[in-house]
């Protein structure tokens, strides 16, 4: 397996750096790539590139730098099956799920190409004769990108899309387990003609070249995605550098489905069973707790058990599979922990709980079964704590107040759903949750790129939102220009 390149400036092989294995978490005998553990001094070299490259950037036309964006749209849907695959190989998501963030960056590509050439200023009538007084938006300067591995294309082209289209430069610092699919996306934009040092890629340690994005001081603003923890660490490290720059932190979730009474059972349990074990568990919008009325228990017990019996777990990459491994032996590890809290807790296993063994297919992977407790109760801890995989909390309530109690009653504050037929149970849903998103009849899982995204309490610090029009609000400062005439 050849080792692969980063992008300092330009692609490089930096033969001197130690360089480590990208295995499949589906058959880790088999190596996906290698890549450089890059030290810090690499990592400031990259953002000394992206200072120098802003000058220019920054006054490109919007038309021009969307005319790169239209083309890096055209190169990722004419290589879209082989994009798909290596996510698959390297992640595990099945190839429907690989593709669904394959066709999800094309969108935001010409979402944002389009969008960059209306201008983004406005006009503002003056209390003086003979004035026009405008804003401008600006570019801020070097952003910081720092990703997770569970959307590794996606979730980094939602950010590092409208930080370039409004004239940024990026250093990009992807998952340590998911660098390929990142290479992948750095090469198109290169391909499509981006000039060099507009977006940089880094691959190393979260201590080493994390750090290093997070406090160097030509950094003008960061944008993160990850766990809650890392994102108070991040918080506080740039809090006592006393900077003044822009930190976007989204982090994580504990979401829940809510059955009302006048809810579609069948609905609530195909989108729950979705929600839960789709994507291996592994979203931040994934259902993690699922309320349902205590008269109705049963009925929607057995009717979920019988539903998720029907997964059909294995390779990403094998037709007719709906849920692949976990994506590491941490995550396989961290989600066997957990299923043992549940148990300790005296929650109720009702189905799976154990990893999957026994043949070639299963012994080289991180399997385990979608996962279902009963009985839980809001001070558990598998009620309270976000696992990150295919586990999922059944819990009862009486009153639609009471539900919204329960959903409100986590740190977290990124997504809830309901399932109902009536409009003001869903109105009141809506406003008595404490979230940034919510769904009502559709699943927890899926989000569209043209719709603002972000979570509020731990799911993120609030301040911006992702994705939509609203993105490019983190990205730019406003200008005021007066001009009498
Ligand atoms: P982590 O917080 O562990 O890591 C995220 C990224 O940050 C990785 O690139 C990691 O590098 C890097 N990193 C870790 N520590 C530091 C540090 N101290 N300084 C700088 N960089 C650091 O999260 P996971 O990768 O485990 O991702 C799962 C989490 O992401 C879940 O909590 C999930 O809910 C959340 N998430 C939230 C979403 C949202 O939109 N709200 C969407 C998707 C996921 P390395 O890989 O090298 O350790």
């Amino acid at each position: 397996m050849s080792e692969r390149g980063v992008f300092i400036g330009k692609l490089i092989i930096p033969r001197d750096r130690e360089f480590y294995e990208v295995r499949n978490p589906a058959d880790t005998r088999q190596v996906i790539a290698k890549f450089p553990r890059l030290r810090r001094d690499d990592a400031r070299e990259a953002i000394g590139k992206a200072k120098e490259a802003f000058s220019k950037w920054s006054k490109t036309l919007p038309v021009e730098r969307a005319r790169i964006l239209y083309k890096v749209a055209d190169i990722i849907e004419s290589r879209a099956d082989e994009l798909a695959r290596t996510l698959t190989l390297e992640e595990g998501k099945t190839i429907p799920d690989s593709m669904f963030e394959v066709v999800r960056t094309i969108n935001l590509l010409r979402f944002y190409a389009g969008l960059i050439t209306r201008g983004q200023g406005k006009v503002i009538p003056s209390q003086d004769k003979n004035t026009i007084i405008m804003t401008n938006r600006e570019p801020l300067g070097v952003v910081s990108v720092i990703t997770p591995w569970n959307f590794p294309l996606s979730l980094p082209a939602w950010k590092i899309i409208p930080a370039i289209a409004t004239g940024n430069t990026v250093v990009w610092k992807p998952a340590s387990i998911t660098p390929t699919i990142a290479y992948e996306l750095v090469k198109a934009f290169y391909d499509a003609g981006l000039p060099e040092g507009v977006l940089n890629l880094v691959t190393g340690s979260a201590s080493e070249v994390g750090d290093e994005l997070v406090t160097n001081k030509d950094v003008d603003a960061l944008t993160f995605t990850g766990s809650l923890q890392t994102g108070k660490e991040i918080n506080e490290k740039v809090g006592k550098m006393n900077r003044f720059i822009r930190v976007q932190l989204e982090l994580g979730g504990k979401n829940a489905t809510v059955l009302s009474r006048n809810g579609d059972v069948n609905l609530a349990v195909e989108l729950t069973v979705r929600s839960a074990f789709g994507l291996t568990g592994q979203a931040c919008t994934a259902t993690s707790r699922f309320l349902v009325p205590e008269d109705m228990h049963d009925e929607v017990l057995s009717k979920l058990v019988e539903r998720t019996k029907k997964i059909v777990v294995g390779n990403g990459l094998k037709n007719g599979v709906d849920m692949g491994p976990l994506a590491s032996k941490e995550q396989y590890d961290k989600i066997l922990s957990y299923i043992e809290i549940g148990k300790s807790e005296g929650a109720k296993l009702v189905y799976g709980g154990q990893p999957i063994r026994g043949s070639e297919e299963f012994d080289y992977g991180y399997f385990v079964m979608p996962t279902i407790f009963d009985g839980v109760t809001p001070d558990m801890r598998i009620a309270k704590e976000e696992i990150f995989g295919p586990v999922l909390a059944v819990m009862t309530y009486r009153t639609l107040d009471e539900a919204i109690d329960i959903v409100n009653s986590t740190e977290y504050g990124l997504i809830a759903g309901i399932v109902t037929r009536d409009i003001s149970e869903a109105a009141k849903f809506a406003e008595g949750v404490k979230v940034g998103v919510v769904k009502v009849n559709k699943p927890t899982i899926g989000l569209e790129p043209w719709v603002p995204y972000g979570g509020v309490k731990g799911s993120g610090n609030d301040m911006y939102k992702e994705m939509g029009e609203e993105a490019i609000e983190f990205f730019t400062r406003i200008k005021a220009i007066y001009v009498g005439y």
